[in-house]
């Protein structure tokens, strides 16, 4: 579940270094995963947030607009993989 997230600091850096050393296309795949995931809003704690668009985030319960990573709401945050 997304409630499980895990604070893990892995910056990008070391993540497209391992993309592109190998698994370019598992990396693919869970980047599209977390495109259709939806993550924890930060406001109304729901699990309702949903990407706009590159680094744009909007939940859906409470309208709230807010910027982030690329592929994942906050870059700090990283699902354990
Ligand atoms: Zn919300």
């Amino acid at each position: 579940m997304i409630f499980m997230v895990k604070t893990k600091k892995v910056g990008l850096t070391g993540k497209f270094g391992t993309r592109y050393g190998r698994g370019v296309k598992v990396a693919f795949e869970k980047i599209e995963r977390k495109q259709k995931a939806t993550y924890v809003c930060p406001s109304c704690k729901k699990t309702s947030v949903k990407r706009v668009s590159a680094g744009i985030w909007q939940c859906k319960k409470c309208n709230v607009k807010f910027t982030g990573g690329a592929y994942s709401p906050t870059t700090g945050l990283t699902e354990s993989e």
